[in-house]
């Protein structure tokens, strides 16, 4: 809301503050006023119950209800072919079947399934492409990432990128080994492969849950959702149901019949028939609103998404929307908004490059083959200088530089720099692109001293910069 970059904030806390802070974390009312005082910004709580020029904003955490326990909201990545998407189905086909309405289904972007009265939200897109994407644009979405391993292929490269970006969200990750029913299924393979990735069963000395599925037969998918209602619970999923909602725009579509719709998912408060919510600098009065059942519902709490009708133009999908008591204070916010972004993006390029300190180099590092992994790493850690540790490897996998991660460079948390390396590879046009629009930089080499020589030239300046 103050339109800073959040890592600014993050390395403010950490280098002059030493407090360590996450890109999820929630500010205390002492943080976010001594955030506000940095920038010299005025502040003034919800409870005082000021709110001034229609942008009742940053300050809104401070509700005025009890935090109440909120189901999971759970993403499926996994390898292409790997079942993310047969899982998917089958878990929604059970759901349906379970419920009385029966039959009648739409497709919005997210469906909320019941085991035992728990209920879980999984976003329908599977892959770790929409998570990423919505999370460089500053939303987190998913409280817990499934990851589907298939028992008959193991560890594939679009596996790995999953597991980093689960990482780099901080987000708790369940494997569930897909497929059992196929000859040639190994699960015990699949756990050795995973576990050269990091990913250490729980049974394994571990802490990751790792379940036996098959999504085509619907074995053992109630494990699946135990496992999921565990995590859940273990990480103390909370929210505020009585306040006004807020969250974020998982999918908007145009009907020519029905006009702009839009799926939001209600991450607080409670989202209800005729508020006035402002996603980006679309105002929407919410005329309908339509669950995944394809039934009207009056109101939505936490951790469900609803399509709803309603908004101009349709907002882009990973904005945050927020709901206001008033139609004019709504298109105020809209306004205001609108004017600023006329000024401009606020973006990640500043990121790194700026007075502050940066603590890290981070590295993604894309090359021709697996070989040349082990070859590059080698040569970092074959230097015995203490600087090196200051490098983090957040990706490291063969195949060219894609979209996915410049994405993953763009959501990179701890107010690193990132640099995103290729070796012997190439680098795909929209990953270009989108490289441009993000500001991140792309190096790639086809010598490996060149790479080295730069990162450690990188990393030098950061070094200084710190001194
Ligand atoms: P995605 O690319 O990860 O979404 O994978 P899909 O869900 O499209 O599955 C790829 C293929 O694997 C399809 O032909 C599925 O029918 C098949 N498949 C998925 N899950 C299973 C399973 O549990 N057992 C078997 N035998 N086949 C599966």
């Amino acid at each position: 809301k103050i339109r800073k970059p959040v890592a600014q904030i993050i390395t403010y806390f950490f280098a002059e503050k030493g407090k360590p802070l996450a890109i999820n974390d929630f500010l205390e009312k002492e943080l976010v006023a001594e955030v506000c005082d940095k920038y010299e910004l005025e502040y003034l709580f919800d409870d005082e119950k000021t709110t001034t020029a229609g942008d009742r904003g940053f300050l809104a955490e401070e509700h005025k209800g009890e935090a109440e326990s909120r189901p999971p909201v759970v993403t499926v990545m996994g390898h292409v072919d790997h079942g993310k998407t047969t899982l998917l189905d089958t878990l929604r086909k059970r759901s349906v079947a379970a419920s009385e309405a029966g039959g009648i289904t739409q497709r919005i972007g997210a469906y909320t399934v019941e085991l035992d009265g728990q209920k879980i939200t999984f976003i329908d897109t599977p892959g770790h492409e929409a998570f990423t994407a919505m999370r460089a644009r500053g939303a987190q979405v998913t409280d817990i990432a499934v990851l589907v391993v298939a028992a008959d292929d193991g560890v594939m490269p679009q596996t790995r990128e999953a597991i980093a970006h689960a990482r780099a969200a901080e987000v708790p990750i369940i494997v569930a080994i897909n497929k059992i029913d196929k000859d040639g299924a190994d699960p015990q393979m699949t756990r050795q492969s995973l576990s050269e990735e990091g990913v250490l069963a729980d049974d394994w000395g571990g802490d990751i849950p790792m379940v036996e599925v098959s999504a085509k037969q619907n074995i053992n998918l109630d494990g699946l959702l135990e496992i999921l209602n565990l995590t859940a619970e273990m990480s103390e999923l909370k929210a505020v149901r009585e306040d006004d909602a807020a969250g974020i725009v998982l999918e908007s579509t145009f009907d020519t019949t029905k006009g702009c719709l839009a799926t939001l998912l209600v991450q607080r408060g409670t989202l209800k028939k005729g508020d006035w919510a402002v996603a980006g600098c679309n105002v929407c009065r919410v005329r309908l609103m339509q669950n995944d059942a394809g039934g009207e519902v009056l109101e939505a709490s936490p951790s469900t998404a609803v399509q709803v009708t309603g908004f101009q133009d349709a907002p882009t999908a990973g904005d945050q929307f927020e709901v206001y008591k008033t139609a004019q204070e709504a298109r105020a916010v809209a306004d205001k908004r609108e004017r600023e972004m006329s000024r401009g993006p606020v973006g990640f390029a500043g990121l790194g490059s700026d007075s502050e300190q940066t603590m890290k180099l981070a590295l993604i590092l894309k090359t021709d083959a697996q070989g040349s992994i082990a070859a590059v790493k080698h040569m970092f850690s074959e230097v015995k200088d203490s600087k090196y540790v200051n490098l983090r490897w957040v990706l490291a996998a063969p195949g060219p530089i894609t979209d996915s991660d410049i994405e993953l460079a763009s959501t990179c948390p701890q107010g690193q720099k990132v640099m995103v390396l290729g070796f012997n590879t190439n680098v795909s046009p929209t990953a270009e692109r989108t490289a441009k629009e993000r500001g991140v930089m792309i190096q790639n080499f086809n010598v490996i001293y060149e790479l080295f020589d730069t990162v450690v030239a990188a990393l030098e300046g950061e070094l200084t910069q710190e001194e």
